[in-house]
Order: C-alpha cells, then structure tokens, then sequence
C-alpha cells in the first residue's frame, strides 16, 4: 500500500503545499482521502486528473473538501469525455454545498459525483478496508484505519485528543496523525499539538508516525520535535509530494 502526500496544511494553503489530502494506492486502486484547497494540483504531478477509483472525505470543514467544487468541472467537461460518477463518501450535505458552489448546478455535480453517506464503522472501497470512528471536532468527523495487503494506516482526519484516535491506530503500521497546533496547547476538541499526536501513537503502539495537518504559521521542525518527546519511533512531519510505502 502507498501513500501519497498531495498536500498536509492545515486550515489554509502553504507556500509549498495545499491543504489536506493524500492518494492511497493499492492494487492499481487510488483512494483519494480529503481534497482541501489545492489538492488537484499534486493530484496531476502524481498521479493524474482523472486517476482517483473514489474518494473520502473526512469532514466538511473547507480545507478538507474545497477542490471537489473546481474537481467538478475537471470531471464533467473532460476532453476525452466524462468519466463515471466518482463515488465520493462524506458526511451529510456534501451535495448541497458543492451545487451552491458550482451556481445550483446540481446535475452538474451528480454528473462528477456519486456522494455516498459516511459513517462510524466498516467500510470496504476496492481493496481497501476501511474503519471510520467519531473524532472529537466541531463538526461531524471520522477518524479512518484503512487496511489492505496484511497492512495498515490509520488516519486522524482532524480531532482533539480522544481515545477513539488510539483504538483506531492501535498497532497500525502507520499513523498519519494532524499537529494543527504545533507546539502549543489551544482550545479543546478541535486539534493536537506535536506531543499529543506523539502521545497518541504511543498509546497506539505504532510503528511509524507522520506529522500532517501542519499550520503555515507553525514551526514544522519544532512540532516533530515535541512529538519525538512523546513517541519514541520514527516521527516525520511530511510534505507535499512525499511518498510512504506503508
Ligand atoms: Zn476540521
């Protein structure tokens, strides 16, 4: 299984990378997880505009989702002709949004889009098995452990600290944890700092831990260091581009 970083800012876009998103690739099957604002562009450096089989999408908060609205029209007007519906899993509205954004063309965005309901608990896409548990967030967001090949990576999507990260990581090869505060503590169930995220695959037992969800404002270096306090495996913060074979 490979992953692929397209792009791990949080909350706003980076000088060097888009918001939340990552291709996860296995048995010629690409899942794409979130499509914060950006993301296409790394999407067609790696892969390819039209490559992604389906698509997750962990919670509606912009810079998870944002580039599903131009993704439309890349779809639905594609020169070689549009492709099927890609089925996209989301929490509840999904739909809704993207037609209020694409000017009420909301056959326009059934056209690009089979949106398909997310919720707690056993998904399969392709070969992929996923698991999806509630996060601690302001709005409607699943965690996700996705499994294939005897492997696995778990997935904070965004969240505070919560038990429900460490059950769905536990023993995980890797864990792609957010640090959306980086060094320092803010308010609660929103975010980690570097250490919680450390703290978390501690408890988890995982092999591997990757820093994303990082804040432009944030010192990248400074919040893998606090993690490494608490983790004592291999903690990277990531970057667009960076490839993992899980
Ligand atoms: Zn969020």
């Amino acid at each position: 299984m490979q992953l692929t970083v397209l792009g791990c800012s949080g909350t706003f876009p980076g000088p060097d990378s888009p918001c939340s998103s990552y291709l996860v690739e296995s048995d010629g099957f690409r899942l794409l997880i979130d499509a914060g604002s950006g993301a296409l562009s790394p999407l067609q450096r790696h892969a390819g505009l039209l490559q992604p089989d389906a698509a997750v999408i962990s919670h509606l908060h912009g810079d998870h989702y944002l580039d599903l609205v131009p993704y439309v029209y890349a779809r639905a007007y594609s020169p070689d002709g549009a492709p099927p519906a890609l089925p996209v899993y989301a929490t509840g509205g999904l739909a809704a949004r993207l037609s209020d954004l694409v000017g009420g063309q909301a056959a326009l965005v059934h056209s690009a889009y089979d949106v398909r309901q997310l919720q707690a608990g056993a998904l399969q896409v392709g070969p992929f098995a996923l698991t999806l548990a509630r996060m601690a967030h302001p709005v409607e967001c699943y965690g996700m452990r996705i499994e294939a090949e005897g492997r696995s990576l778990a997935y904070s999507a965004d969240t505070g600290p919560t038990d429900a990260l460490v059950d769905l990581a536990r023993d995980a090869d890797v864990l792609l944890a957010e640090a959306g505060f980086g060094p320092a503590e803010g308010p609660p169930d929103l975010h980690l700092t570097g250490r919680q995220a450390g703290q978390h695959a501690a408890a988890a037992g995982v092999g591997r831990l990757l820093l994303t969800h990082l804040v432009p404002w944030n010192d990248a270096a400074a919040t893998r260091e606090q993690a490494a306090t608490a983790y004592t495996g291999p903690v990277d913060a990531v970057g667009s581009g960076d490839r993992y074979e899980i």
